[in-house]
């Protein structure tokens, strides 16, 4: 389920970032949380008023490091498909 975040732009590829879907609950996400780029697939975690700064890899939990591979791998292959079906 997709919740809203505050706008802004991606530090690293400048999308525009207004929302966020949790993969593991229905929740919405909160800080501390690790959240991905849909355009550019860089890892972020959220901040105190959910801004995304880059997670440094000894931030992500390893539990949740194969989640994250996956959905990187995944969005890298699928966002630019979306995209060109959407021209
Ligand atoms: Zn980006």
């Amino acid at each position: 389920m997709s919740t809203s975040v505050p706008t802004q732009a991606c530090p690293v590829c400048a999308q525009r970032l207004d929302a966020a879907t949790n993969l593991q609950s229905r929740e919405p996400p909160e800080v501390g949380d690790i959240t991905i780029c849909i355009n550019c697939q860089t890892v972020f975690i959220f901040e105190e008023g959910m801004k995304v700064r880059r997670a440094e890899l000894h931030e992500i939990p390893n539990r949740l490091k194969p989640i994250v591979t996956r959905a990187v791998r995944l969005l890298r292959v699928e966002y630019p498909r979306y995209k060109a079906s959407r021209n």
